[in-house]
C-alpha cells in the first residue's frame, strides 16, 4: 500500500463542518444549512443526525431561523435573499474561494472581461460568477477556448475554481494565450494549497501503482480530480468511493501495490476504513508518501465568533452571579 500524504481535510472543511458543529452546540438543533456544508456523504449524514438540515434555498429555511452558506461560498444575491427573510445568516465559504470573489470583483471593477475556468453548475462558479455577472464568461475546458469573444484583447484575465486539476487548467490557459496573447493571469493561485497539494501526492504515487483508490464523494470536484490524475500518471485504474465497502474485490485482482488518498472534504476514519479493508486482505505493507507538510488554520466566521464569546460572558456572569 502506498498512502499518500497530504491527504483528506483540508482548512476550509475543517472550519466549514466545526462552524455547523458550534452553530448546533451554541443555538440548539435545528440549523439550516444551505447546501452541502462540503461535498461529502458521511459528513452530510453525520451533521444531519446532530440536527442540521439541509436545503437547496433560503426560502426554505423558515424566516428568522439561523442559515449558514457552504464552504462553496454564494453568490451576493443569496446574501440579499437572507436579509429579506431576516434570516440570521452564517458564511462558511472557505477564505480561499473568498479570495476568488474578492479578484473578480476588482477585475470587474476595472472593466476587464474574466474567463472563468471551473465546472458548469459547480456551487462554486455559480457563487462567483454572480459576483460580476456581466463581466464573467465560464470556460469549462479546453474544448470551450474556441467560443471565448471578449470586448478587449487587451483587457482580459483568467481566474479559476479552487479545485481543478493544476495540468489540465495550465492546459486551458495555455489554449486561451494562443487566442488572446495578451491575456493576464490572476496574482497568485487560485486552484487551492490543499487541492495542488493532494495532485502531487498522487502524481508521485500513481506510477507505482496498480490501483489507486480515492476516497471522497461524486460531487466533490477535487476528488474526482484525484481519479484523473491518478489515470493520467501511471495507475492502470483508479477508483472513488465513498466508503470502503464499495471497494469490489475485483478491482484488486492481480494487483501487487494498492495506492489510497481522499479528497478535501474526507473525514479520516473512512481512510482508516479503507486501510482495514485492505489489511484483512493482505494488503498489510503500508508505506506512507508525504510530499508537503501542512499547517494553514482558519478562524471560525466572525458572526459566530462573536455569538460564542457572547455566550461564554453570560455564562461567566451566571456563575459569578
Ligand atoms: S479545497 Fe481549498 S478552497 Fe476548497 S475548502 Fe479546502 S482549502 Fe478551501
Amino acid at each position: 500500500m502506498l498512502l499518500a500524504q497530504p491527504r483528506g481535510y483540508c482548512a476550509g472543511v475543517d472550519r466549514a463542518v466545526q462552524t455547523v458543529e458550534e452553530a448546533l452546540t451554541l443555538y440548539g438543533a435545528p440549523v439550516y444549512v444551505r447546501k452541502e456544508i462540503v461535498h461529502n456523504k458521511h459528513v452530510v449524514t453525520t451533521l444531519e443526525e446532530r440536527g442540521a438540515i439541509f436545503v437547496e434555498e433560503n426560502d426554505e429555511v423558515p424566516e428568522g431561523a439561523t442559515v449558514i452558506f457552504s464552504a462553496h461560498g454564494v453568490a451576493p444575491e443569496v446574501h440579499a435573499q437572507a436579509r429579506a427573510r431576516s434570516l440570521k445568516a452564517i458564511d462558511a465559504t472557505c477564505p480561499l474561494v473568498t479570495k476568488v470573489h474578492q479578484e473578480a470583483k476588482r477585475y470587474a471593477a476595472a472593466d476587464y472581461d474574466i474567463l472563468l475556468i471551473g465546472h458548469e453548475g459547480h456551487e462554486e462558479v455559480v457563487g462567483t460568477a454572480g459576483e460580476a455577472p456581466r463581466h464573467i464568461q465560464l470556460v469549462d475546458g479546453p474544448d470551450d477556448v474556441d467560443a471565448v469573444t471578449v470586448r478587449d484583447p487587451a483587457k482580459v484575465v483568467w481566474l479559476s475554481q479552487t479545485t481543478l486539476s493544476v495540468d489540465e487548467t495550465m492546459a486551458t490557459v495555455e489554449r486561451l494565450k494562443r487566442r488572446l496573447p495578451l491575456l493576464e493571469s490572476p496574482p497568485s493561485d487560485d486552484i487551492c494549497y490543499a487541492t495542488q497539494n493532494r495532485q502531487v501526492a498522487v502524481k508521485e504515487i500513481a506510477p507505482e501503482c496498480d490501483v489507486v483508490l480515492v476516497v471522497g464523494s461524486r460531487n466533490s470536484s477535487n476528488s474526482v480530480r484525484l481519479t484523473e490524475v491518478a489515470l493520467d500518471h501511471g495507475a492502470r485504474a483508479s477508483y472513488l468511493i465513498d466508503f470502503a465497502r464499495e471497494i469490489d474485490e475485483a478491482w484488486l485482482a492481480g494487483a501487487s501495490t494498492v495506492g489510497l488518498t481522499s479528497g478535501a472534504s474526507v473525514p479520516e476514519e473512512l481512510v482508516q476504513d479503507v486501510l482495514a479493508f485492505l489489511a484483512a486482505r493482505g494488503f498489510t505493507d503500508v508505506t506512507a508518501v508525504d510530499t508537503a507538510q501542512e499547517h494553514l488554520t482558519f478562524a471560525l466566521p466572525p458572526e459566530l465568533r462573536r455569538d460564542m464569546k457572547a455566550a461564554a460572558e453570560a455564562a461567566a456572569a451566571r456563575s459569578a452571579g
